[in-house]
């Protein structure tokens, strides 16, 4: 998105800089990587409701696919740029590899404010962007995905029209649909489930039980409700949660010492992950402010809500007794504050690696159409455990045995098995 010179591409670009030093890798390979193999940029002309015709900009970046069909969301947003497309697809390459799923990276978008369109605007623009991409993409090639204000309705009308212009049911071609239609069960926990399997094998590295440990949680969306499910299932306990409160345009931390009840949150929490307070001070939970997540006494933090949350600004709040932070958020950690995260010798269990559960679940989808044979819920819960669990003990030995900090050790396992796959294929040397 546009903001104040931040050019994400560039911000991706130089990470892979970094690791590409570290592996000394060659200039042809650096230059494949370092740019998408692929863009597709076009216009989607659409009859508006009031009889005028209004044309959408829309976007397809494919990264690189030598590890097998891309994968990505798809944005609807009103400020997407094609650099934040690029940087996303980029993320999503070393993302599949880093859980080593045969998928490679992409990401689409389209210029448009979905607030502001009705439903049939809305469906035109879906099927007119599968209609422009429908030669690039597929259950084989690339496979799009819900985003920044896509969800699953718009998953299947951009399904249905991929399968007219195909000539058949191809399921397998989107992921993200509603259960019954395609959807995999476990999808919904998958991301948050995902984050505490991490973090359950960090507790173990660290000779620490989970009914010993708390955590602090930014979010209480998707993500971090299903992290603590997972966290409180496994014993520990969440004494702090924050979001954002939508009346007052702040956001808050609810503190509980003895440690919140989720259930009871959930209930007076509003769709889009928003806690009413009146409430919550009822129920004996300290309203406090937005940022005191960070400073809890607590062995685990868990940012699961927004990118940039912990900065140069924040990051000395943060407790000696912190042991691990698990980033169930893209990008919630600035650079200048990962160098202090690092300096400080914290667990980190980087983005690209803690919540790479949706991902995973998102190929089982994928996996699970293709077959046309879908599995039950325990099922998928434990291919998901065991995916995440060797991806993240793959990245702690990395860690340990070249002595890196968990980020790096992460982006060099995943570069590393995206090069080795383009050199395999004869495009490299
Ligand atoms: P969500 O919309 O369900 O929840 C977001 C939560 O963040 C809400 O509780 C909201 O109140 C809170 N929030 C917003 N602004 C805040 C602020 N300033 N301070 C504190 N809380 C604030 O979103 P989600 O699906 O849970 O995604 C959360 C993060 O995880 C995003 O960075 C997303 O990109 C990332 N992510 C999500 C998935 C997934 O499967 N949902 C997968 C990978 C990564």
């Amino acid at each position: 998105m546009k903001d104040s010179g931040f050019n994400p591409f560039e911000m991706a670009q130089s990470q892979f800089d970094n690791v590409a030093d570290i592996l000394d890798l060659n200039d042809g390979t650096r230059e494949l990587l370092r740019n998408p193999m692929r863009e597709y940029h076009f216009n989607i002309p659409v009859k508006m409701d009031d009889g005028s015709t209004k044309v959408f900009r829309g976007f397809r970046v494919q990264h690189n696919d030598a590890r097998g069909p891309g994968k990505g969301g798809i944005r609807f947003h009103p400020q997407e740029t094609v650099d934040t497309v690029r940087a996303l697809s980029m993320w999503m390459t070393w993302k599949c590899a880093v859980v080593d799923i045969p998928l490679g990276g992409s990401k689409g978008g389209v210029i448009c404010d979905p607030h502001n369109l009705s439903a049939r605007e809305q469906e035109q623009i879906c099927r007119g962007w599968v209609r422009q991409i429908a030669r690039d993409v597929g259950p084989f090639a690339d496979v799009p995905a819900p985003d920044v204000m896509t969800n699953a309705q718009h998953m299947l009308w951009m399904l249905d029209e991929f399968e007219a212009i195909a000539g058949g049911r191809f399921p397998g071609f989107i992921t993200g649909k509603p259960v019954g239609m395609g959807g995999s069960l476990g999808r919904k926990e998958a991301t948050g489930y995902g984050v505490m399997y991490t973090v359950r094998e960090a507790l173990k590295e660290l000779d620490l039980a989970p009914e010993d440990t708390t955590a602090s949680v930014q979010g209480f969306g998707n993500v971090a409700q299903h992290a603590i499910e997972a966290f409180h299932l496994m014993g520990g306990k969440t004494i702090c949660v924050s979001c954002w409160d939508q009346q007052d345009q702040t956001a808050y931390s609810f503190r509980k010492n003895d440690g919140i009840d989720l259930d009871e949150l959930r209930n007076m929490t509003d769709h889009f992950g928003g806690i009413d307070k009146e409430k919550a001070k009822a129920a004996g939970y300290e309203v406090i402010h937005a940022d005191d997540w960070l400073k809890q006494e607590v062995d685990i933090l868990v940012p699961a809500a927004l990118e940039n949350q912990i900065s140069k600004e924040t990051v000395s709040r943060i407790s000696e007794k912190v042991k691990i932070i698990a980033e169930g958020a893209n990008g919630p950690t600035t650079p200048e504050a990962d160098a202090v995260i690092k300096d400080r010798g914290i667990f980190m269990i980087p983005d690209f690696l803690a919540n790479a559960g949706g991902v995973t679940c998102s190929y089982f989808e994928q996996v699970q159409c293709n077959m046309n044979y879908f599995w039950g819920k325990e099922e998928v819960l434990e291919k998901l455990d065991m995916k995440m669990t060797d991806a993240f003990h793959a990245v702690s030995e990395m860690a340990r045995k070249y002595k890196l900090y968990m980020r790096d050790a992460a982006y060099v396992i995943a570069v590393n098995r995206v090069a080795e796959a383009c050199r395999d294929r004869g495009w490299v040397s």
